[in-house]
């Protein structure tokens, strides 16, 4: 973990934000500019969206489970 400097560090050193360079930092780490129109850096763009596809992915599985059990529950003559 690196210290993050007071405002008055930064003021001292002549800046007042983590990267006088970066005009719009990415909304998810705040460290590398924004590349995509929600916001995120090239990084945390691909993070996130891993991440949604992993989701989507589990939830899937988890309809795909009721699914199958419907299917159990049927084919025992069960009202699900
Ligand atoms: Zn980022």
């Amino acid at each position: 973990m690196r210290k993050s400097p007071t405002r008055a560090d930064m003021n001292g050193m002549g800046f007042c934000g983590p990267d006088p360079s970066i005009e719009h930092g990415c909304i998810r780490c705040g460290e590398n500019p924004q590349v995509d129109e929600q916001g995120y850096c090239g990084r945390c763009h691909w993070a996130v969206r891993a991440e949604v596809e992993e989701g989507s992915a589990r939830l899937g599985e988890y309809l795909g489970a009721w699914a199958r059990f419907a299917e159990w529950c049927t084919q025992r003559g069960r009202e699900v």
